[in-house]
């Protein structure tokens, strides 16, 4: 039998002449602790492996509850992040319909409704910040959002939100693609306004 070619231990790293080809320790005593180490190396990998499967379960978990929810749900997402970023775009405009600068509440106003025309429920044409009593106290106060409307966004913009729009079926996907996208503009616009 050929004598192995020395090696250096795995625990104190000294050389020494091994007498089986598995033997990487110098001594008993490091013998044992690199058998702990082994053990540990293994345990933490375990454990490792165990916390991405969790972590795979609860992904999927959540892809299965975004699966069961409505097309609702996601217009409701989509809306919200729409309706924040037009609220931050016209922070500075006064009401859209009677043109006050108050401290009271504002929402995002659509002018064209949502339920009668769902085509253009994300249309950044159609929705200004507009004050809660005109919105929601004189359903949108239309006979002074109209002449304001046309003055902000031109009678050609506003010939093109009138329509007609073909209809427009939207999927889950780019509904949260939307959602995505207008908080990002959002956060944006915020950004860019700190610098300014
Ligand atoms: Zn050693
Ligand atoms: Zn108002």
């Amino acid at each position: 039998m050929t004598k192995s070619p020395r090696r250096r231990c795995k625990i104190c790293r000294e050389w020494f002449n091994p007498r089986f080809p598995n033997e990487w320790w110098c001594s008993p005593e490091h013998g044992t602790e690199y058998a702990l180490m082994l053990r540990q190396k293994e345990m933490l990998k375990q454990e490792q492996q165990r916390k991405k499967e969790a972590q795979q379960e609860r992904r999927h978990h959540q892809i299965r509850k975004l699966e069961v929810k409505p097309l609702s749900y996601f217009h409701s997402k989509a809306q919200a992040a729409f309706n924040q970023f037009i609220r931050i775009r016209d922070a500075e405009q006064p009401c859209i319909s009677c043109g006050r600068h108050h401290e009271g509440k504002y929402d995002a106003g659509h002018y064209r409704t949502r339920g009668a025309s769902p085509a253009t429920r994300y249309d950044e044409t159609n929705c200004h910040k507009q004050c809660v009593p005109c919105n929601q106290h004189l359903s949108g106060n239309i006979e002074n959002y109209t002449p304001n409307l046309i003055e902000r966004i031109g009678q050609e913009a506003f010939d093109v939100l009138m329509g007609p729009h073909p209809v427009k079926k939207w999927t889950r996907e780019e509904l949260e693609e939307l959602a995505a996208r207008y908080r990002k503009k959002t956060r944006e616009l915020i950004k860019q306004r700190e610098q300014q």
